[in-house]
């Protein structure tokens, strides 16, 4: 059976005036089906339009033209269905862990006894019920994280888009919640976007990797990693997708290096 389409961008594109009244093309004319299920990774360097895309798909932003739909419908703004991690935890700091995951279900109606008992679900998922009483500033970055992720996951959201929500993290905890998400993607089945910088972090997670390149933010190419998961991180089958990714990349680095104004750095 094929999964349906979830998310479809047509043409979609995004630019801004500059302060000089000109327009830059922050993407351009973006064409991408995303199925129902599928964990896709958007990879580029910094300017790309790896967050000016993500937007568009999770309402944060509008198209200046083309569509962009998912089960269909136009993306008018955000939807609780659709959520977004964002690489700085934004925990409330007052709530303890389990009122952060309250939160999210008292904003979608859910309450008392049933609302707590499935936060704490969410806690125990990603191994945090020992921490269940404690508060942001007395958690690790990583832990943190984990909380967003059972915030995120709690509501039980038909895609979930990640903007480098690792990206703040130490090598060791990166891996682990690398670990982690692709344990509760497999076992809640969300469409996941998840944006990153990192080339192999991409590669070790991703069942499509978006390659994206600068000036103008664009889609170059589209690798298929038809590889089960968990991966092996070292050797194994990625190896071959990981160097047709970087000789891709290479091209991209080439290109914006030979061109002015190439990277947004
Ligand atoms: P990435 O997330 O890959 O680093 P962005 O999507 O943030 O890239 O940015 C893509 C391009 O769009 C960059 O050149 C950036 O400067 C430009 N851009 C992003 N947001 C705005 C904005 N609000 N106004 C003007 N230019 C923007
Ligand atoms: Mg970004």
């Amino acid at each position: 059976m094929t999964a349906a389409v979830k998310i479809r961008l047509q043409d979609a594109e995004k630019r801004y005036a500059s302060q000089q009244g000109e327009d830059v093309v922050a993407l351009a004319p973006v064409n991408l089906e995303i199925k129902s299920g599928e964990f896709v990774c958007l990879v580029g360097p910094s300017g790309c339009g790896k967050t000016t895309l993500i937007n568009l798909m999770a309402g944060f932003e509008k198209a200046s033209a083309g569509t962009v739909t998912i089960d269909g419908r136009p993306v008018t703004g955000t939807d609780p269905d659709h959520i977004m991690i964002f690489q700085e935890y934004g925990l409330y700091p007052w709530r303890s862990v389990l009122g952060n995951v309250l939160f999210a279900l008292e904003a979608k109606g859910l309450k008392g006894k049933e609302a707590r008992a499935k936060a704490a679900e969410y806690v125990e998922l990603v191994g945090l019920t020992k921490f269940i009483d404690s508060f942001p500033h007395q958690l690790s970055g990583g832990m943190r994280q984990r909380v967003a992720i059972a915030r995120a996951l709690a509501v039980e959201p038909s895609v979930l888009f990640l903007d480098e929500p690792f990206g703040a993290l130490d090598a060791f905890t990166r891996m682990y919640l690398q670990d982690e998400l692709l344990r509760l993607w497999q076992e809640k089945r969300p469409t996941v976007v998840f944006v990153t910088h990192d080339l192999d972090e991409a590669v070790y997670l991703g069942g499509r990797v978006v390659l994206m390149a600068p000036g103008p933010g664009r889609v170059q190419r589209v690798i298929d990693i038809p590889l089960p998961w968990p991966r092996e991180r070292i050797g194994g089958s990625l190896g071959r997708y990981r160097r047709e990714l970087f000789e891709e990349f290479h091209l991209v680095h080439q290109q914006a290096s030979s061109e002015s104004g190439g990277y947004d750095i």
